[in-house]
């Protein structure tokens, strides 16, 4: 359905509807960015985190429920760390910005603690970044910013993020600080968590960049944040600085990758909602209408990976099997494209991979018939 050339208010209305009526939007964090950012080829992910869909609610009803999110438990424990990192206006967090990136400095005897409540995304995000140019030009002084928000360009579309915290140096530089619940244990954490954090991190780095490349004085990101986790397993804090330089190039060039939101709203079919009230059927056909490119990845990443994952072993796609086996089929996208190749009945035989394929073919019928000897 072609959408009007204003952008802006055409765009969020277009989303509104695909949201459906009264279904309130859910906001995009760093975390579903990252994941996003993670897969740029699809679109059908693009979309509903475009149009602010809660996947888990859709996923539910579509009859493929995830398992995604935290329990109560941990979520209460999570907040109840994070607290305790940041009572007396900061006094640890900010020692353990000092200690781990920033000695040359003088110790945060004295910090500001800047109030950032105002109404709406817009409103925090405008005061935050008041405050950070203040915080700024205030050299000499640390500054912790709890729980600031910025807004980031997403395929058009302004994401709004909420780090747990910022730090502003007496050198006027940046950082971003993450507190988790999960253990430092004899000073290392879990790669794969420490590495969905980093990834998490670099979002938020993003976003400040595009701040500080507003401000006059372009203050410096620092590339290095702050891990804050429990230590060991009591609830006292123990932090490590991780670099996310990497995290950072690859999710900034996978961001801009992704297809502009408003060109794959263009592209859906008259009508199309994805409101978890409406029948089964409407809604299946719904998400069916944009294309997803499902690896097994989606798995730890995305609420719609169970359904994704049967639509894409129905439709026999070879990249349910991986992305490794996807890159070295070329172009056989199905399993029984590349039955065929191997069987000789398909396939240019010039092809590496449909040469590779006859030849795998060839070893196993003649294994198999020593075997019968
Ligand atoms: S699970 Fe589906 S919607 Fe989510 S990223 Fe994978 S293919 Fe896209």
């Amino acid at each position: 359905m072609p959408l009007p050339r204003t952008r802006g208010t055409a765009l969020r209305q277009r989303l509104a509807e695909l949201r459906g009526p009264d279904v309130p939007a859910k906001a995009l964090d760093a975390r579903a960015l990252a994941a996003l950012a993670a897969n740029p080829g699809c679109a059908r992910r693009a979309i509903l985190d475009g149009a602010g869909v809660n996947k888990a609610d859709l996923a539910s009803a579509l009859g493929s429920p995830s398992v995604f999110g935290q329990s109560q438990f941990a979520l209460t424990r999570g907040n109840a760390f994070e607290a305790k990192v940041k009572a007396d206006g900061g006094a640890e967090l900010l020692r353990l910005v000092h200690e781990k990136l920033d000695r040359a400095a003088e110790p945060p005897a004295e910090a500001r603690v800047p109030d950032l409540t105002a109404s709406g995304p817009q409103g925090r995000t405008a005061r935050t970044e008041l405050e950070l140019r203040e915080a700024t030009e205030r050299s000499g002084a640390w500054t912790l910013l709890d729980h600031p928000m910025l807004a980031l360009d997403v395929a058009g579309s302004p994401a709004f993020l909420e780090p747990d915290a910022v730090v502003v140096h007496p050198d006027g530089s940046w950082t971003v600080v993450e507190i988790k619940s999960f253990p430092l244990l004899d000073g290392s954490a879990d790669p794969a968590k420490v590495g969905a954090a980093a990834r998490q991190a670099a979002v938020y780095v993003l976003a400040l960049e595009e701040v500080a490349a507003r401000l006059e004085s372009s203050p410096r990101v620092r590339h290095r944040i702050l891990l804050v986790c429990p230590r060991d397993f009591s609830n006292l804090p123990a932090a490590s600085a991780v670099d996310i330089r990497k995290q950072r190039a690859v999710t900034a060039r996978q961001l801009a990758r992704l297809t502009r939101i408003e060109d794959i709203a263009e592209e859906l079919p008259e009508g199309t909602c994805f409101s978890p009230e409406l029948p089964g059927e409407e809604l299946t056909a719904a998400v069916e209408s944009v294309p997803a490119a499902y690896a097994p990845e989606c798995l730890s990443t995305c609420e719609l990976a169970f359904h994704c994952r049967t639509r894409s072993r129905e439709a026999g796609a070879v990249t349910s099997l991986g992305r490794p086996v996807r890159a070295e089929l070329g172009g056989l996208s199905t399993v029984e494209d590349v039955l065929a190749a191997a069987r000789g009945e398909t396939g240019d035989p010039s092809d590496p991979a449909v040469a590779a394929l006859r030849r795998a073919a060839a070893l196993r019928a003649e294994a198999l018939e020593a075997a019968c000897r």
